[in-house]
């Protein structure tokens, strides 16, 4: 265990806590003299810590077999418990007062293995299983968190739940009970694997007999999954499986709202504030989310991208040019999605025609000018339009017109701002083209584009605006 009160002072000692993680000598010390005892039992412990340690530092019981349920704890949990602690921590810290490893809590007199208080009052036990406790202790257990309205999350051990060689799960019998309906779905569950750090969530978990499950499941690090508003966690899997919710507006388009925090709306009519802060200045926009959505809204409610609809035309004037959320996701994950959703769209697309290169194109040439919320909002035909105006493209292409690859790379050029007489020497040099590959096909057009995208995200970054990130 990482703590203990000291018996001099009842001080409770922590070896995660910034005072106390460097202070061996003042602790052995205290040992000498005063001793610690446990917190849970009472009962004397004492403290690990070579001068070259080759466990982390830790209290043991002394004795060590001694009957408390601090001492049911394997090399393992203690492992477990201090990620978990980690996590938290690392992630946490601006939505808190309190995270706390082997935390006491008076109203229930239970060690939490980790434990949350948020800034709004709102307490999470977090408790890392690995062993087969009695159904009696687990259900006692959770009563008194409910009880003291403390939300419980159980995550338990991956030796609770063994993947098989035909993919079916053995879940053993502590990890079944813990089997959870969430906004995700029926019966899920959580398991750490405190070796790689590595994390499983299980979905719809159903019975094939009664020792071996099926189950929708996915594997992330720990790092990568997030834990909703109501403490459920997930990760980029149930994004990509969402389709995003529907609405019915009869002009709108669609936007990405990049890198944004929620706060809570003072005004009644909507639900947040979505907050854009950059360099110094803020962006702020009022918002619903449908419940449907709110399972995606990561507790932190910070750095998210959100894909909003803004409508075009409305009955109610009200409406026009509110956003209406879509989908929300951590901004971390965007690029993952992108890539994905990119895969499916190259399926159907086919890249070698002027659709996808006028989107890109105006993109690119309206860089530093642009709105960062309005960038995807713009009409193709008046993409278009501008770019012609430009004599960027030499005419108004359609969307189905076949790329060849002369007038493309003069629009390149003019997008970056380079005079040629000979384009093709110049794009050689450049290395946009080789001698070998001048025939345009979907993949040339793409490459092409990202290369002359990146330049262009790198001038703007340049330029001292603002950051923009490179959406591929
Ligand atoms: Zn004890």
């Amino acid at each position: 265990m990482f703590k203990a009160k000291s018996n001099k002072d009842n001080q409770i000692i922590s070896l995660k806590s910034k005072y106390w993680k460097d202070k061996r000598d003042d602790l052995k010390k205290i040992g000498k003299v005063d001793g610690f005892i446990c917190q849970s039992c009472l009962k004397s412990v004492v403290l690990a810590w070579a001068a070259e340690p080759k466990t982390k530092p830790h209290f043991r019981h002394n004795p060590k077999n001694i009957d408390c349920d601090q001492n049911d704890e394997s090399v393992e949990h203690t492992k477990g418990k201090e990620l978990l602690f980690e996590y938290f921590q690392n992630r946490y810290s601006d939505v808190v007062d309190v995270i706390d490893i082997e935390h006491h809590i008076p109203q229930t007199g239970q060690i939490a293995d980790v434990y949350v208080r948020f800034k709004n009052g709102q307490e999470w036990a977090i408790e890392y299983q690995r062993s087969n406790i009695s159904l009696d202790t687990l259900n006692r257990r959770r009563a008194l968190y409910k009880q003291a309205n403390i939300k419980d999350i159980w995550i338990v051990g991956e030796n609770l739940a063994k993947i098989q060689s035909d993919d079916t799960i053995s879940f053993k019998r502590i990890s079944q009970v813990l089997f959870q309906d969430t906004s995700f779905g029926k019966n899920c569950l959580m398991a750490l694997n405190p070796d790689t750090g590595k994390v499983g969530i299980y979905r719809s978990i159903t019975a094939i007999n009664s020792r071996r499950y099926k189950s929708y499941k996915s594997f992330y690090d720990l790092d990568d999954i997030e834990f909703n508003l109501i403490g459920e966690p997930f990760g980029i899997r149930d994004v990509i499986d969402y389709k995003g919710y529907k609405y019915d507006f009869v002009h709108s388009g669609v936007l990405l709202l990049p890198q944004v925090s929620l706060q809570k709306s003072n005004l009644s009519k909507f639900r947040f504030l979505v907050v854009q802060e950059f360099m110094d200045y803020k962006d702020k926009a009022y918002i619903n989310v449908p419940d449907e959505l709110m399972k995606f809204i990561p507790k932190t409610c910070k750095d998210l991208d959100i894909d909003v609809e803004i409508v075009h035309s409305h009955e109610n004037i009200q409406e026009i040019g509110q956003m209406h959320p879509v989908k929300i996701y951590p901004s971390k994950w965007r690029k993952r999605l992108n890539k994905i959703n990119m895969e499916k769209y190259q399926q159907r697309a086919d890249f070698s025609r002027w659709g996808y290169a006028i989107s890109s194109l105006y993109s690119m040439a309206t860089i530093e000018s642009k709105t960062r919320w309005l960038e995807s909002a713009v009409p193709f035909v008046r993409m278009r339009r501008y770019l012609y105006d430009q004599g960027i493209i030499d005419k108004l292409y359609d969307p189905a017109d076949k790329i060849e690859l002369l007038p493309l790379l003069n629009a390149v050029m003019k997008v970056l701002k380079v005079s040629s007489n000979d384009v093709i020497r110049e794009s050689v040099k450049r290395g946009f083209i080789s001698h070998m590959d001048i025939e345009v096909t979907g993949i040339f057009v793409i490459e092409l584009l990202n290369k002359v995208g990146a330049i262009c995200v790198e001038r703007f970054n340049a330029l001292g605006k603002g950051r923009i990130d490179l959406m591929f």
